[in-house]
């Protein structure tokens, strides 16, 4: 790793060089497309951002689950530039090629549950989810999908249905695909619900308001990403799924946040037990370079017509030589037992900051995924301006931490598994004194 990785301040944030690419920003991408870090970036890698000013900040984001083993890992940069050199498109869809074949049966070893699976390749989580649903429906000849609170799923039409917070996803931008219902989720914290209460109250409305007879399946991620990290009360999702196979309910998990290697498990619904029918995956797939997949039950994959499925850059074969290389980091280099060690490291910290200051209600989470919610101390109400506010110190003293939540009250903590053990303390020791000063 050649990028010195180290905190680095040389300018207030955004630097002059920066705020020249930002202003430019500013006329030329619509404003739709916000950011959250001012900084324009010249190079990352291993847990740190570089930007056009020299300041080099600490990331503990990994562009949203996505750079698990890094920005630029030497195995995954090898493979790209190798492949690009063979050819970099044929489309599959006309001429196929191993990478993507070879993707297809990691993927179907890699995902839980013993049992003949397929996979198909796509280039975005979103596109992923449609397709996930698109297969469930022609499998039961059923159009209703339900969702759950809390949920994230993309911003697609349909995926946008399918994801529960309006604003900044929704707001404006319909109307929506029909056939979406929407059930309650399990929240701990916030509902004091034992799992398997949980997952009556939630089976109870689908069967009242939805009926299993129209229901193709229940979409859900085992730890909802953008929602807010909640982790289900133990046996609400076993319960869930067990429901939706006595029914002949497809069961999708979308795992594209908290899959490969995020929880310290390869998929999340390891540890939550669960073998979804069908898994959706992205973002820390292929290391940073576009690719998704649905993965399931071969009878369920296999229900869609020739041609039904696929797409131009489907499986991109550069995609598909940086997913192989990862895939082999994430199995051989150790990076389950990295995510459980980063995740001891997170909670032990954390939970000692929850002890010093009653505004952080809840540390949550699984491996290299976890969470502080804020909230009110008397009422529990959840806190955003706090959220925020801390969020802005953060980043302006160097350190990239996201915020997520329906209510916008929760710090998530996502960082590569290749940054050192010294610059998650220094991130850590950077919150702490952030949010002492508010
Ligand atoms: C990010 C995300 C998506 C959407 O993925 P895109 O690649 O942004 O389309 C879908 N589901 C979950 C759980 C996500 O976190």
């Amino acid at each position: 790793m050649t990028l010195t990785q180290q905190r680095r301040l040389v300018t207030a944030l955004p630097g002059p060089r920066s705020a020249e690419i930002l202003a430019r920003k500013a006329d030329a991408v619509a404003s739709g497309v916000a950011h959250s870090v001012p900084v324009a970036v010249v190079e990352a890698g291993g847990g740190v951002v570089l930007d056009a000013d020299g300041n080099s900040l600490i990331d503990l984001g990994s562009g949203i689950a996505v750079t698990t083993i890094g920005n630029a890992h030497p195995k995954v940069a090898a493979a790209v530039a190798a492949q690009v050199e063979r050819f970099t498109h044929t489309c599959f869809m006309i001429s196929p090629y191993e990478e993507y074949i070879a993707v297809a049966e990691a993927l179907n070893r890699l995902t839980p549950g013993d049992f003949p699976k397929r996979s198909a390749l796509f280039n975005s989580g979103a596109e992923a989810v449609e397709n996930a649903i698109k297969i469930a429906r022609k499998h039961t000849g059923r159009s209703a999908v339900v969702a759950f609170e809390h949920g994230y799923h993309g911003r697609t039409n349909l995926t946008m249905a399918l994801t529960a917070k309006a604003m900044p996803y929704k707001s404006g931008f319909g109307p929506f695909a029909p056939e979406v219902y929407r059930a309650p989720l399990s929240y701990p914290f916030r509902d004091g619900l034992n799992g398997a209460d949980a997952a009556a109250r939630a089976i109870a409305i689908i069967e009242k308001q939805v009926g299993a007879a129209e229901l193709a399946a229940v979409i859900i991620e085992p730890i909802p990403g953008e929602g807010g990290f909640i982790v289900p009360a133990d046996g609400f999702l076993p319960a869930v799924q067990e429901w939706c196979r006595a029914n002949g309910v497809v069961f999708i998990a979308d795992e594209v946040q908290s899959g490969f290697a995020r929880t310290g498990t390869m998929f999340a619904s390891e540890q939550l037990e669960i073998e979804p029918d069908l898994i959706t995956t992205a973002k820390g797939i292929a290391a940073g370079l576009p690719l998704a997949a649905v993965t399931g039950r071969a009878e369920i994959m296999d229900a869609a017509h020739a041609g039904g499925l696929g797409g131009t850059y489907g499986g991109n074969p550069v995609a598909c030589a940086a997913a192989l290389a990862a895939i082999d980091v994430f199995e051989n280099d150790g990076m389950l037992e990295r995510a459980q060690r980063i995740g001891d490291l997170l909670r032990t910290r954390l939970e000692i900051m929850r002890q010093n200051d009653p505004r952080i209600g809840e540390v949550r989470g699984r491996g290299a995924m976890m969470a502080i919610e804020f909230i009110d101390p008397l009422t529990r109400e959840p806190d955003a301006a706090l959220t925020a506010a801390v969020v802005k110190a953060c980043i302006g003293e160097g350190v990239i931490v996201l915020a997520c939540g329906t209510f916008g009250n929760v710090i998530r903590f996502l960082p590569p598994l290749t940054i050192p053990d010294d610059l998650l303390h220094e991130g850590l020791d950077v919150l702490t004194a952030a949010l002492s000063g508010l």
